[in-house]
């Protein structure tokens, strides 16, 4: 069996300033320390940091008053933050930066008297924080078809914002869609969707084609481990979306030569090495390394921590 194992893939830039971020305020302040859901949307980070104490939660009145409350990468609303001061909690933003970017795009159409069109997943922490900002200005879509769905009149004010992490081809059949209902229609000068999403499906669509099946390696709540595990899909192959080797079939190997590899932003390399050592061992399976661009973004731990490094604290 030969496996492409396709990079960039796993921890992008949010996701590592998140956990590095969360593991410092252990290291400093011990492991009672609470975080505003899911640090990040992975099984096997959310057990790590949940084993040594760290408690997830899903409201700031969930967390003894005075407390430490860390807010994941995926941001956070205006109301929360307003209860997390009303229980006097000392905070940590662990929002990763491209988040914020559509936060402050929100605010900044909204209070220039734009509706804003967000194209993004229902439900999800990142829409929820960013519909947060301006809720009477902002209507989610989802599909072409939502964009038919809307109110507007063709002269209407607007704007559109997308989730960080969407199909870049199906947020770009959404966008079609407005631009043509609403020909005027304003966006931020770069777009939403972020670097490390695009970069992990441009490697799957340059070389799924070489291979049988593909497996990521991703939660099923990770919104970007579901878009990759979509373009196998759509391509006809086989694809499947996991936590790690436990989830692993022997079934999806029969006729199979060839496995690309690939891991979501927020799901550790530890994980993909146990799958190709499982991989290796049962199937004498060969690893060669697919690298379709190289990545060296980073991000500097949140401001709250900085201050209290240079203060020796
Ligand atoms: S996937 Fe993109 S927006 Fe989300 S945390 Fe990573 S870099 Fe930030």
């Amino acid at each position: 069996m030969r496996i492409l194992l396709a990079s960039p893939r796993g921890f992008c830039a949010g996701v590592n300033m998140a956990i590095d971020c969360l593991d410092e305020c252990v290291k400093r302040f011990g492991p009672n320390i609470y975080v505003y859901h899911e640090i990040v949307h992975n099984r096997y980070v959310v057990d790590r940091f949940t084993r040594i104490g760290v408690k997830f939660v899903d409201h700031p009145d969930d967390v003894p008053v005075g407390s430490i409350l860390l807010y994941s990468a995926h941001g956070v609303s205006p109301e929360i933050r307003k209860a997390a001061r009303e229980r006097k909690l000392q905070t940590i933003d662990a929002t990763c930066p491209l988040v914020t970017k559509v936060h402050l795009e929100a605010i900044k159409y909204a209070r220039d008297g734009y509706n804003i069109i967000l194209i993004g997943h229902e439900g999800h922490d990142e829409v929820i924080g960013t519909m947060g900002e301006a809720p009477e200005s902002i209507t989610l879509v989802e599909t072409p078809e939502d964009v038919d769905q809307l109110p507007f009149g063709p002269d209407a004010k607007l704007a559109y914002l997308t989730q960080t992490t969407l199909s870049v081809e199906e947020a770009a059949t959404v966008i079609r869609r407005l631009e043509e209902r609403y020909p005027g229609i304003e966006h931020p000068a770069k777009e939403d969707i972020c670097y490390a999403t695009t970069n992990r499906q441009d490697a799957i669509k340059a070389l799924i084609g070489q291979v049988d099946l593909l497996l990521v390696l991703g939660s099923q709540n990770s919104s970007n481990s579901r878009r990759l595990q979509e373009i196998g899909v759509t391509t006809g192959k086989a694809a499947y979306l996991i936590d790690g080797k436990a989830e692993l079939r022997p079934e999806w190997f029969e006729g199979v030569n060839s496995v690309l590899v690939t891991a979501g932003a927020s799901a550790p390399e530890v994980v993909v090495e146990e799958v190709l050592e499982h991989l290796r061992q049962t199937y004498g399976a060969t690893v060669e390394d697919a690298i379709t661009r190289e990545e060296h973004v980073t991000f500097p731990l949140p401001k709250e921590l900085r201050v209290l490094q240079a203060a020796g604290a």
